[in-house]
């Protein structure tokens, strides 16, 4: 080991001090810290900070207390419940997962990681921080926060998306987790991620493990971990037709599974607006004639960029009923997941005329 680093015991207990004083251990999935809570709040806590996950986490467990009233319900009701949190394979996995452990595990956990990684939308690191967390395995994790910690700490170079980078990442998770207090020390190095070790301001003076950090000892922890390769985002365009019957309802679709926004609501889209006719056409809708664009707007994906302009169609309600469409208020949608888009649009609808800004 390098010059600045501490031995496991050490930095665990170092860690464990600092938690018993300063870590977070009033969040909701902490009381109680079963499987199925920490599961959830793990999954939400993808990509999202913890005081945007709390409101949704007492939502969802209002409404799905247990593996079982979640394996049950329908898809709708999980996204809906999910809008506004974003990545929605998220939420279609869980809804799998949810349903694999009623059938194969009696709507509990399997005890070892490597079971519970197998099971949709659970990784090596979920997996661990569930078993950690909940029952006291002995189990590693390396979310964003932790891996952050890591790689300042032995000045590990190089973005943690390299396999080598995140090997080397995952031998120091597996080298200082200790064999006793788990939930702790797991709950600990994350929370020392999340509120000491920031992204673009680690607080290093107040730091339990600084002794034993090289990034801190070189002076430049903001260099670790390496940045992903900048690649430019391409740009894609779409007109999301927003059709409205003589009562001011509008027209929505539920997407397809695969693909983005799979099992969301979105209102219909064509590619350009050359084809907003045939758009109806197809629908059989009659346009009564008042259009209106409304303004464009940006929405980025991972992997691109989609522009969208919004063309408001007004329509007679001859058109199809199926069950991949319904007429909604837009001021009250109903139990519908929506894609992020048209939940803005939608309340853009719901103000006065003039006021509308996207
Ligand atoms: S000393 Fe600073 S950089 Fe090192 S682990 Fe602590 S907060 Fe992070």
């Amino acid at each position: 080991m390098p010059k600045y680093s501490l031995s496991p015991e050490h930095f665990s207990q170092a860690l464990l001090d600092w938690y018993d004083q300063h870590g977070r251990q009033d969040l909701p999935w902490q009381h109680p810290r079963t499987p199925y809570q920490v599961w959830i709040s793990e999954i939400m806590l993808q990509q999202t900070q913890v005081n945007t996950v709390i409101p949704y986490f007492q939502r969802f467990m209002e409404h799905f207390p247990d593996v079982k009233t979640l394996a049950l319900a329908k898809q709708d009701e999980v996204l809906h419940l999910w809008t506004g949190l974003g990545y929605y394979a998220r939420a279609r996995n869980l809804h799998k997962c949810a349903q694999q452990l009623l059938e194969n595990y009696a709507g509990d956990f399997p005890n070892t990681v490597e079971e519970v990684a197998t099971l949709p939308g659970i990784g090596p690191s979920t997996a661990g921080a569930i078993l950690a967390q909940s029952r006291g395995i002995r189990a590693p994790i390396l979310d964003g926060n932790v891996k952050r910690v890591l790689a300042r700490l032995h000045a590990v170079p190089g973005w943690p998306g390299k396999k080598p980078v995140e090997s080397r990442l995952w031998e120091l998770a597996e080298h200082y987790t200790p064999d006793h207090r788990l939930a702790d020390y797991t709950q600990a190095i994350m929370d020392l991620g999340a509120t000491l070790c920031r992204r673009s301001t680690p607080d290093c003076t107040a730091c339990p493990v600084k002794t034993g950090c090289q990034a801190h000892a070189n002076g430049n922890p903001q260099d670790y971990p390496g940045k992903k390769p900048k690649k430019t985002l391409p740009v894609r365009t779409t007109v999301m037709l927003i059709l409205r019957d003589r009562e001011g309802q509008v027209w929505l679709e539920q997407r397809p599974q695969q693909g983005i926004w799979g099992g969301l609501w979105c209102f219909p889209q064509t590619c350009a607006m050359e084809q907003v006719h045939h758009a109806l056409q197809t629908r059989a809708f009659d346009a009564r004639g008042d259009t209106q664009q409304l303004p464009p707007f940006r929405h980025t994906f991972s992997h691109y960029h989609l522009d969208i302009e919004p063309l408001e169609v007004a329509v007679d309600t001859a058109g199809p009923c199926d069950n991949n469409g319904r007429w909604v208020n837009p001021q009250n949608p109903g139990k519908l997941g929506l894609a992020a888009p048209v939940k803005k649009l939608l309340a853009s609808l719901s103000a006065p005329r003039q006021a509308r800004m996207l």
